[in-house]
């Protein structure tokens, strides 16, 4: 027997550590649609900060590579297991801490899911925020990848709602930071660094984020347009009503149009307009008080015609659940509809419909179909890229990264750099932030263990 693997299940027990035909596919990839799955040696499951500690000094002492695990729903390949390393999977550390509703707090360990903490919030009369489209993904996985979503255009991203965390350095030592408060200035903001980090700086066992009171009423409203350049040019303006959107979506007609197939829903959209429609705008507007949540979804309506909508529909609230769960599962649809590869290029707001054109002209440079969706009003776009030739799919792919990073964007809005899009990553972003980036991976992890391979080679 593997004397690494006996000293493993001496430190968290037996039965928690697997080898061999015990580790399931689920351990081997996570949801990229580039990065091919790995078997690693060992996949183990400490139950607390004390044992993911042990682990970690062990697995040091020894150099032997570990990559943190949430729910593996992530699409960069970020906890994709490497050959001779550890799959640290934080799934027996599930338990929601604290609800505490006098501050609106949270407490949780790493493997909540996002499902879960939802109700728990929604029993209190809280929410929280953070909505990326995959509710079984885990609050560290989310802030490992620093994870968006829909309701990032109001609500902000993980990074604003992570007010402390519990982590365990590659050394094995523990840190706290931050703490049930809601502002800080005391030296460098560690807990800031650790999200986003995609497991490589350290590993969270605890995650302290905000709730926000849930507002009862929320209206939505689906307006299709003729071009999609009429959609993305909308956008700012928009925005600008100072109506605040919960959500601010954009599908391009064969999005929408696959995932109304998938889902089988009719939005009783007029089929002259349907047959017109290149690209749609899903708003949605929430408040406390009813009347007023419709006055604003109408007046964001009629702007939304203003500037070139061919009609505005107020969903009624099951077909606008429907629809807004149908855009959530966009990302398998356009999987099984054979798409090679996914990006969530980032621009500022108000270049969605350059960056729009850019992404057009790339395609058809080369060939390829790239279709898509968007959490539009964060500027971040998420293209399905379509060629059979993983070459050309790939010069596709850096054509749309490097046009969003010449518009002043970044490689990725909420998905992470991971395994997938470190090479692009390497290629576009400034080589000076770059090794400053590496200098502070050398700080918290000088052998290399954590997620080594993962943003940087
Ligand atoms: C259908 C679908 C829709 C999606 N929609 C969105 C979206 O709208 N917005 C969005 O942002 N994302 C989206 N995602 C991506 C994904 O859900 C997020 O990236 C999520 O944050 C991953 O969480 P996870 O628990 O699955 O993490 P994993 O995939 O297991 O891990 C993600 C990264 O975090 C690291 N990690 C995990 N746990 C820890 C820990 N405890 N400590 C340190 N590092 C850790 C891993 O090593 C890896 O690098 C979507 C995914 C799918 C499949």
């Amino acid at each position: 027997m593997d004397s690494v693997v006996t000293e493993l299940g001496r430190l968290v027990g037996e039965k928690h550590v697997l080898v061999g035909d015990a580790i399931g596919p689920e351990y081997t990839h996570d949801e990229s649609l580039t990065v091919a799955a790995v078997s690693p040696r060992a996949v183990v499951r400490p139950a607390s900060t004390d044992e993911v500690s042990k682990v970690l000094v062990f697995a040091n002492a020894r150099r032997i590579p570990i990559i943190a695990r949430g729910a593996g729903t992530g699409l960069s390949g970020g906890a994709t297991p490497v050959a001779d390393g550890i799959v640290l999977s934080l799934e027996r550390m599930h338990r929601i801490l604290e609800i505490d509703e006098e501050n609106q707090i949270a407490v949780c360990e790493p493997f909540v899911r996002l499902s879960e903490l939802y109700a728990a919030a929604e029993d209190k009369g809280l929410m929280y925020a953070i909505m990326p489209g995959e509710s079984s993904a885990t609050v560290g996985g989310n802030v490992g990848t620093n994870a968006g979503g829909m309701q990032a255009v109001k609500y902000g991203v993980t990074r604003h709602h992570v007010l402390g965390l519990h982590a365990v350095l590659a050394d094995g030592r523990v840190i706290r930071t931050g703490g049930k408060f809601v502002k800080v200035s005391s030296g460098y903001d560690l807990t800031q660094l650790l999200v986003g980090s995609e497991g490589t700086l350290a590993v969270i066992t605890q995650v302290i984020v905000k709730l926000v009171p849930r507002l009862p009423n929320r209206t939505t409203v689906l307006a299709p347009f003729i071009t999609l350049e009429e959609v993305t040019s909308a956008i700012p303006k928009l925005v600008a009503t100072g109506l605040g959107p919960l959500m601010l979506e954009y599908i391009d007609m064969m999005t929408m149009a696959t995932i109304l197939q998938r889902s089988k829903m009719d939005l009783g959209i007029d089929p002259k307009l349907r047959e017109k429609a290149l690209a749609y705008l899903l708003m949605v507007v929430e408040g406390r008080d009813a009347e007023r949540v419709e006055a604003d979804a109408a007046q964001l309506g009629e702007k939304a015609i203003e500037l070139g909508a061919m009609d505005v529909y107020m969903l009624p609230a099951t077909a606008a659940r429907q629809l807004i769960e149908a855009r959530e599962q966009s990302f398998w649809a356009a999987k099984s509809a054979g798409a090679g590869d996914v990006v969530d290029v980032v621009v500022p707001r108000a270049s969605i419909a350059k960056f729009v054109a850019a992404a057009t002209q790339v395609a058809a440079n080369h060939q390829a179909l790239v279709v898509g969706c968007g959490h539009a009003g964060d500027g971040n776009v998420h293209l399905a890229v379509f060629h059979g030739d993983t070459a050309v799919r790939d010069d596709v792919t850096k054509g749309l990264l490097r046009a969003g990073v010449e518009l002043g964007g970044a490689v990725s809005g909420e998905h992470g750099i991971g395994v997938a899009k470190k090479a692009y990553f390497a290629a576009l972003e400034d080589p000076v932030k770059l090794e400053l980036q590496r200098s502070i991976k050398r700080a918290f992890d000088p052998n290399n263990i954590l997620n080594p391979g993962n943003i940087f080679d």
